[in-house]
């Protein structure tokens, strides 16, 4: 196991740590997966959530060509179209915050 200095106390610690056990700063490494496929979200580092969020967003106005189905006077399709986009920018918002946060 490779050892290198804290940035900040100077205390010797493992190169894979993601924080010091010293002083408790911060690496800036990613805690998940962050190259190569990873097939489950949860599993990855904010940056690469941030990837897949924004990708699966482009993939969303797919949603418009379903159907029209309604429920009474709501229509389905739009709404869902809406509640995903709302979701999905606020996630966008969360993981970019977290990757620059962690590991910016
Ligand atoms: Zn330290």
């Amino acid at each position: 196991m490779n050892l290198e200095s804290c940035r900040h106390c100077g205390h010797r610690v493992p190169e894979t740590a993601t924080s010091c056990p010293s002083c408790g700063a911060h690496f800036g490494r990613p805690r998940g997966v962050d190259s190569g496929f990873h097939f489950l979200y949860w599993g990855l580092s904010y940056r690469r959530k941030f990837v897949r969020t924004l990708w699966l967003l482009s993939l969303s106005p797919i949603l418009l060509l379903f159907p029209k189905v309604s429920v009474g006077h709501i229509q389905l399709v739009p709404v869902g179209f809406i509640s995903t986009l709302v979701v999905g920018v606020a996630q966008l918002i969360y993981t970019y915050a977290m990757w620059k946060k962690l590991e910016g």
